[in-house]
């Protein structure tokens, strides 16, 4: 049976302007008793179809997979959304370069996918649900992604222990549903790493910094570089191919410590120019020698996950930034990040921009950072913007 969720008059505005998400304030009734996960069809007040797509109790009640009445959310449709997913990778040149083999192949609402997240790591994808109809729909989606990829991948393996609504009572688990290589070395941009997709953060690598690393190994040569948040090495093993003078890799969790002194071995065994800590960040900056670096990298978690936890969020960028400009050396180079959603490009300049001037440096703005193309804005989304950073020259 096809359900049917109605809405409340007027609350089809932001559907008619292509967002994907119905929110569970704006419907005023529901036709049959849709499980979660399951697809509904969206009618304004009017009883005109407006949008389709899987059902969730939450704020956000349905999450729009199609605005057409005709398109079936079936095999059919699975392959060909992954097939323009894909096509565009191939087309911007991300996908298919002999010298990377890492990349985000469906990111979310940024894929017209919302719920749906796709590593590649060389042979093997890493699939990620944060939505119970992804979930719910993941041997179909893995099927159209081993036709989509073809010899492309081997191994599929899904993760969505930690990143669906515990209170669906879905009991995801993690494993592979196709394959199950132990091999995990993948390429970006002509380096190695050990993807950790069993035991690590999101898909096991953070994909989405690719192109900020390439930029700050433009601007290493020579230079001594603290790499703040280090997690697997990633910044730390691109200034070493830019020519580093002397690499620091800092982070809270041993673990990530492991990590990157196994990727920074995998690319450059036995160079001595590379040390790793695990230690709080807070703590690094306070006790660390002033001058001791011209390049700093501060790539934090992001403080705030949600709305309210915003003021302080705030109060750690300014904390954070506030020391790197303290001690970093003259005609040094801070590259500093956020990467909470709910933190806006302009507030986070703000919080930078006062801690710059808690110190009274000269700060110029070098370059304005976001995440890259294959982590794409729906146009009709703009929530789904969320990495920001700012590469600055510190006098
Ligand atoms: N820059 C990384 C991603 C960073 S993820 C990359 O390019 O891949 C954030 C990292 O911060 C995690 O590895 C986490 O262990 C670490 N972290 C969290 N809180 C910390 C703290 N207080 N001090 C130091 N590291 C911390």
């Amino acid at each position: 049976m096809t359900y049917k969720a109605y809405l409340k008059p007027g609350k089809e505005e932001s559907l008619k302007r292509f967002h994907p998400w119905v929110f569970s304030g704006a419907i005023a009734r529901l036709e049959g008793k849709p499980q979660e996960g399951e697809v509904v069809d969206v009618y304004t007040s009017k009883s005109e179809f407006i949008a389709k797509g899987h059902w969730q109790i939450g704020s956000i009640a349905v999450r729009v997979l199609s605005f057409r009445q005709s398109e079936e959310i079936d095999a059919r449709f699975w392959k060909h959304k992954l097939q323009i997913a894909y096509d565009m990778r191939r087309s911007i040149g991300i996908a298919g370069r002999p010298d990377n083999n890492t990349y985000r192949l469906v990111h979310g609402e940024g894929d017209n996918l919302p719920g749906l997240i796709i590593d590649i790591y060389a042979h093997t994808a890493v699939m990620q649900a944060h939505s119970a109809g992804m979930h719910l729909d993941r041997m179909a989606i893995a099927e159209a992604l081993s036709e989509v990829m073809g010899d492309q991948i081997d191994n599929i393996y899904y993760k969505s222990e930690t990143t669906l609504p515990f209170k669906a009572d879905l009991y995801p688990e993690n494993g592979f549903l196709h394959g199950g290589s132990n091999d995990n070395i993948a390429t970006e941009y002509g380096l190695k790493f050990h993807i950790d997709w069993l035991k690590g953060q999101k898909t096991g690598f953070f994909v989405d910094q690719r192109e900020n690393r390439a930029l700050l190994e433009r601007y290493a040569k020579g230079r001594s570089v603290l790499n703040m948040f280090c997690y697997t090495g990633g910044f730390s093993v691109y200034a070493m191919r830019g020519g580093a003078g002397l690499v620091h890799s800092v982070d809270s969790s041993a673990k990530a410590v492991d990590l990157t002194n196994q990727n920074v071995g995998l690319n450059f065994p036995g160079d001595s120019r590379h040390t790793a800590y695990a230690e709080d960040a807070f703590k690094y900056l306070e006790r660390m020698d002033s001058d001791t670096y011209d390049l700093i990298v501060l790539d934090p978690p992001a403080f705030a996950k949600h709305r309210d936890a915003l003021r302080n969020a705030l109060q750690g960028y300014r904390k954070l930034n506030a020391k790197a400009f303290e001690k970093i050396k003259p005609g040094g180079i801070l590259f500093t990040f956020s990467c909470s959603q709910a933190v806006s490009k302009d507030n986070f300049r703000t919080a930078v921009f006062t801690a710059a001037a808690t110190t009274g440096r000269n700060v110029r703005i070098l370059h304005q950072l976001t995440q890259p193309a294959d982590h794409p804005v729906n146009i009709y989304h703009p929530e789904g913007e969320y990495l920001k950073g700012l590469v600055l020259y510190v006098e």
